[in-house]
């Protein structure tokens, strides 16, 4: 028997811009207060308007509104960018080495099945790995 999880080794990830993960089927995106503050900022808006406008509260938590097809509100479809990527959530900056994504390596190949750029480019070591992983769980 090993503590170690079965991505000891470390794991790839490079973007490849695709919009997979910001596109589609509907989901949540989790913020924190802090983080609508960074956003609402960064798109020159009071806090309380930013809010009303890109914000649902789900429960006793917020999420960030969707267009109907799914699309996440801040996505450009004609760039194909995020509009407010510099104050993007963690849930966003730690995406792919979420615990959903890492709890078999059956779920990491779906998660790169999914999303191309995962398992693919630089290696993650371990320790950045659980960092990203211990941020926000997902
Ligand atoms: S699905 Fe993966 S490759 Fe595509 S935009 Fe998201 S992180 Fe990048």
């Amino acid at each position: 028997m090993t503590d170690k999880p079965w991505y000891a080794e470390g794991l790839r990830f490079e973007c490849s811009e695709c919009g997979n993960c910001c596109t589609g089927a509907p989901g949540y995106v989790w913020l924190n207060q802090d983080e609508i503050q960074k956003m609402a900022e960064t798109v020159e808006m009071a806090v309380e308007e930013f809010e009303q406008t890109y914000v649902r509260k789900v429960g006793m938590r917020k999420s960030l509104k969707e267009h109907s097809n799914g699309d996440c509100v801040f996505f450009d479809n004609k760039t194909r960018h995020c509009q407010v990527y510099s104050a993007r959530p963690r849930q966003c900056k730690t995406w792919p080495f979420w615990d959903s994504n890492l709890k078999t390596e059956q779920e990491w190949k779906e998660t790169c099945d999914f999303c191309p750029g995962s398992g693919t480019g630089p290696l993650y070591d371990i320790e950045t790995i659980e960092q990203r992983r211990r941020e926000i769980r997902i």
